[in-house]
């Protein structure tokens, strides 16, 4: 691990005491053309080694990852005020899970062939890139961080990747891991900074060939913006506004539980928590009622205590924009049914920053609230009359990322799971996530999937090979 080449750094935070607790490189665009030689320097023999060869190490990795489980956790939820139970049961087993998935994912990889008789056959060769990019963001660290890294190393590419400078700390620890696993030097290159400075070097950098971002939409505009004149293959993975569509047959106490945790989990700081909930307006009196019961049980506070169900938001500029949009809220007519407040828990975290679960209702579609990603635990309900409507509603914003829908028809499932504009729908369920199936979404949350073959297939190049028949 070396220092940033400029000798700079930045503060780290706790968000859940609000203290600083360690620095981190501050790099710059001479330590992105460092990592950048690196990697150049060791893609011959990656790419050489075969998926076997690199399979094998990061199976290594995924085990040693394993063996950290308990420290990586603790690191996870110190770093960004997730409750530990949280990273323990779903950040980091779901980090160790990407590593696993993808290196044995590629020892089962297929080209396609293409008989033309009697004149040619063609087949296809998917190559690794080169040196790739991958750009993720705060609110899931390592998870978002080796769902990028893992495709792209099984691949056969070398990686200049860069964590949210608001969450470096498990990226960091995973450098060291991976020189306990005898990753070859400069396979990986683990890059720390704001995203003004270093990311932005890494989109510009011309040896870099392809960018996987995960990040928000306006981050994604400036990405494509830089990298589409280089003509650099970029996939974006952006924000959301998603719906919970509640129609009054749906199983009720699964559904009731279940929307509780797809609005707060990770103080709703996942893009795919749904964040307007429509409700048929028959059951929106006792939906709201439940819902708000519910939600007021939920513990906030002190992210290491195994009863924390809400931790800290990620930081005091977030928690400003959380504060603002339930101001907005309000100014729009909306009615704060719960929550709607920082909280200043008791003990070491009365300085953290959090914001109790909120819960607003009467406002409209078309209102700011209701248009723009909050990404907090604010979410907004309302009814509707038929399905049209309900539908209507769910396609009213700019973002397309995921939704969820609560009926046992079967019928109407079909029609809305075809009309919905979402990479993701959830029917029954929510976070139910196989790693083969497609990651992504439409509109403004993104470009290109992510997940299973999709991944490997981002991270390669197709070249067709055309060979002629002997003429006979
Ligand atoms: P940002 O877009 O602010 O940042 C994402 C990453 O990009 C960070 O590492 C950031 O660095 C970096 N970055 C910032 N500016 C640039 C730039 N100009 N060039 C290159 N890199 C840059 O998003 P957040 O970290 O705030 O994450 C929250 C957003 O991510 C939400 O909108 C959420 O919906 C979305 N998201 C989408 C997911 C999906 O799968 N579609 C999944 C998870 C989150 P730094 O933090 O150091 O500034």
């Amino acid at each position: 691990m070396l220092a940033p080449i400029a000798g700079k750094y930045l503060d780290n935070y706790n968000p859940a005491t609000g203290e600083i607790y360690s620095f981190i490189p501050d790099s710059d665009a001479t330590d992105v053309g460092h990592a950048v030689a690196s990697a150049q320097k060791a893609l011959p023999a990656w790419k050489n080694m075969g998926a076997e060869g690199r399979s094998l190490h990061l199976l290594r990795l995924a085990d040693i990852l394993e063996q950290n489980l308990e420290r990586f956790a603790e690191a996870e939820s110190i770093d960004s005020g997730k409750p530990l139970s949280l990273a323990r049961s779903m950040d980091i087993p779901r980090a160790i899970q990407n590593i696993r998935f993808f290196a044995t994912a590629i020892l089962h990889t297929q080209t396609e062939t293409h008989e033309a008789l009697p004149t040619a056959l063609n087949y296809t060769l998917r190559q690794p890139i080169g040196v790739v990019g991958c750009i993720s963001p705060w609110n899931l660290p390592l998870y978002l961080f080796t769902w990028k890294i893992a495709p792209a190393l099984a691949s056969g590419n070398c990686v200049v990747a860069k964590p949210s400078e608001l969450t470096p700390m498990t990226a960091y620890l995973l450098a060291e891991l991976c020189q306990q696993a005898n990753l070859p030097a400069g396979v990986l290159n683990i890059l720390h900074g704001s995203g003004g400075k270093v990311g932005a070097s890494i989109v510009e950098h011309p040896e870099i060939k392809a960018i996987s971002f995960t990040g928000g939409t306006s981050t994604g505009a400036t990405i494509a913006r830089t990298a589409a004149p280089i003509f650099k293959k970029l996939s974006l993975e952006l924000g959301g506004k998603n719906p919970v569509l509640i129609f009054a047959d749906a199983d009720y106490d699964t559904m009731l539980a279940t929307t509780v945790r797809s609005a707060f989990t990770n103080q709703g700081q996942i893009c795919l928590c749904g964040s307007r909930i429509l409700v048929e307006r028959s059951i929106y009196e006792r939906f709201k009622k439940d819902f708000v019961r519910e939600v007021e049980k939920l513990t906030l506070g002190d992210p290491m205590q195994p009863d924390t169900r809400l931790g800290a938001v990620v930081s005091a500029a977030h928690q400003q924009k959380i504060l603002g949009y339930i101001a907005l809220a309000k100014q729009e007519g909306g009615t704060i049914l719960t929550g709607g407040e920082a909280v200043y828990p008791e003990g070491r975290c009365r300085q953290g920053w959090f914001v109790a679960p909120t819960v607003i209702e009467g406002l409209t579609q078309d209102c700011r609230t209701n248009q723009e990603e909050i990404f907090g635990p604010v979410v907004t309900i309302q009814p509707f009359d038929t399905e049209e409507e309900a539908l209507k509603y769910a396609n009213a914003v700019r973002y397309g990322l995921a939704s969820v829908l609560w009926t046992e028809n079967l019928s109407r499932t079909q029609r809305i799971t075809q009309a919905i504009e979402a990479g993701i729908v959830w029917v029954n369920c929510w976070l139910v996530r196989d790693l083969r199936t497609p990651f992504g979404g439409v509109k403004d949350s993104g470009v290109g999937r992510e997940g299973g073959w999709e991944a490997l297939r981002f991270f390669t190049e197709a070249k067709n090979v055309c060979i002629s028949y002997p003429s006979v």
